[in-house]
């Protein structure tokens, strides 16, 4: 597969709004770049004021007809949205890997995974049953059901330009919301694609919108009466920030932050499973997942052993254009987050960790101009260095030792972030012990990624999540609709009014 880029004419990617595709009112606009060669391949449209007033007034009038459509017929289009992005998976692919620079296999996985969200919310009539309780007094029966919160927005991150999207807005617009969607002003390409195919698929004018722009768009959003909901998944101070404008504003909030998510290697754990796991969990996507390992927390002597077949695993990585087919992983997503990596990794070696791969200064023949880290394995962090404390970002390991469980599970709850972890262990008592004692939202053992899957809420504790929502699953449907409990009488013949200035009891 050829990985050249052909030299075109730049386009403009248009916000998405009210069924149509358009500049908007504003002529400011900004460079979308491809990571793996430097260039701009594009510019994004951003949003005035006035465009975030006609996507929200556009969003108003169709959450009224679109939450009073039938389940039926609400389902009938997440349906045939499904079919047609299966059908799109390639050239959606092909999109992410041009603006975030991810392998292709990979755009094909995170598409795979926004997939089995859709495929949740087609089946979302199990999740909108509600209760029933016949004669609770006489003649009086109770029932409760749920209804859509109305306009909701999603603001989203730049490292899963589909999957993150697709975590909020089929459950969203399956439960009868109207959705805004203000993707990351870095990959926005794939989001425009995915308003193009709800359109195709028989979606209303209005329930899905696309609208472009950083934080004034976003402060827009945060403050608008009109909006009911936030679902909002990037950094933690930008989620906490989120978090607190929008409950202030009087709005439904969730709020998913940043990750630093540490994996703990038991010396009776598979060496050469735990390694090739681990491997590929720190250094694919170049590290930018929330659910990377970051952290491989190495107990008692076994260390050793597991440090070296890291390090033979990730001499062997193939960093190229995410096009390559050859290449394991591409570049980072900015020149300044290279900068910024490569800076921590200083950082730890001054302090006295040893860089025992380093992916610095890499450069990528024929993509010189790319945003290029290599994997970088950081051996004997200490937990006060910034490779420890900071959310790198990038494919950067570092190996904290340790010599007990105990230890280990010290080390994870003392850190602020609690999405995910793993332990790699082949005793079932050790695992059990980690898994309930660790603070931490979603837990794998021997699975180094544990994303649950789309029946499963995701959500971490700590500084990974603020608000009580988890996203997807049981707690998206919450998220997204609200509970009515309606308390009913119908005399069969004239009865007897029973009316009263006492508060009523049964
Ligand atoms: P980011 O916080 O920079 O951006 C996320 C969104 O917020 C973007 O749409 C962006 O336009 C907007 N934004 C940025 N600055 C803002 C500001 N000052 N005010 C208002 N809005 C602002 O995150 P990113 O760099 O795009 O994504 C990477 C981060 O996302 C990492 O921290 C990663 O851990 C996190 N993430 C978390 C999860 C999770 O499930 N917890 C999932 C994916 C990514």
């Amino acid at each position: 597969m050829s990985t050249t880029t052909q030299a075109t004419a730049v386009t403009t990617i248009k916000h998405f709004i009210n069924g149509a595709e358009t500049t908007g009112d504003s002529s400011n606009t900004q460079p979308v770049y491809n990571p793996a060669t430097g260039e701009v391949t594009a510019n994004l449209a951003l949003a005035s004021a006035r465009d975030l007033e006609a996507t929200v007034v556009a969003a108003r009038a169709a959450a009224d007809s679109w939450g009073d459509a039938s389940i039926a017929k609400r389902t009938a289009v997440l349906f045939k949205f499904r079919e047609l992005l299966a059908a799109n998976t390639d050239e959606l692919a092909r999109i992410v890997t041009s603006e975030h620079g991810k392998v292709l296999s990979d755009a094909a996985g995170e598409i795979g995974r926004g997939l089995e969200v859709v495929e949740y919310a087609c089946g979302i009539s199990q999740s909108l049953t509600g209760e029933y309780s016949d004669q609770v007094s006489t003649g009086i029966d109770v029932f409760s059901f749920r209804q859509p919160l109305g306009v909701v927005a999603g603001i989203t991150p730049f490292n899963f330009p589909v999957m993150v999207p697709l975590w909020m807005a089929p459950v969203a617009i399956a439960a009868g919301n109207a959705f805004i969607l203000k993707p990351s002003e870095r990959d926005p390409s794939a989001a425009v694609f995915m308003a193009r195919l709800f359109k195709e698929a028989g979606l209303p004018d209005g329930v899905f919108q696309v609208l472009h722009g950083g934080k004034e768009t976003v402060d827009g959003l945060l403050h608008h009466p009109l909006i009911d909901g936030i679902s909002f998944v990037g950094s933690t101070p930008i989620a906490k920030y989120v978090h607190e404008t929008a409950t202030a504003n009087g709005k439904r909030v969730q709020a998913l932050g940043g990750a630093k998510n540490h994996a703990v290697i038991m010396p009776d754990a598979d060496m050469e499973l735990a390694a090739d796991h681990l491997t590929a969990a720190a250094f694919g996507s170049a590290g930018q997942r929330c659910m990377a390992i970051s952290v491989a927390v190495a107990v008692g002597p076994a260390a050793d052993v597991l440090v070296d077949k890291l390090v033979a695993r990730a001499k062997d990585i193939k960093v190229s254009h995410g096009l390559d087919a050859e290449a394991d992983m591409g570049p980072v997503i900015t020149p300044a987050s290279k900068t910024r990596i490569e800076k921590i990794v200083g950082e730890a070696q001054e302090a006295g960790a040893a860089i025992i791969v380093d992916g610095r200064d890499l450069v990528v023949a024929d993509h010189e101009n790319g945003f290029f880290v290599g994997p970088t394995i950081i051996d004997k962090v200490k937990t006060e260095m910034t490779a420890y404390t900071e959310e790198v970002f990038g494919p950067v390991l570092a190996v904290v030792r340790v010599n007990t469980l105990a230890e280990a599970i010290e080390v994870v709850n003392a850190n602020p972030y609690g999405n995910g972890t793993a332990i790699f262990t082949s005793n079932g008592a050790d695992a059990r012990t980690y898994m309930r004692r660790v603070h931490v939202g979603m837990v794998g053992v021997n699975i180094p990624l544990p994303v649950p899957v789309a029946w499963h809420s995701f959500g971490g504790w700590k500084n990974s999540l603020f608000g009580e929502h988890h996203i997807y699953g049981a707690d998206g449907v919450r998220f997204y609709t609200r509970g009515k409990a309606v308390t009913q009488r119908w005399p069969e013949h004239k009865e007897e009014s029973n009316a009263s200035f006492a508060f009523p009891s049964n």
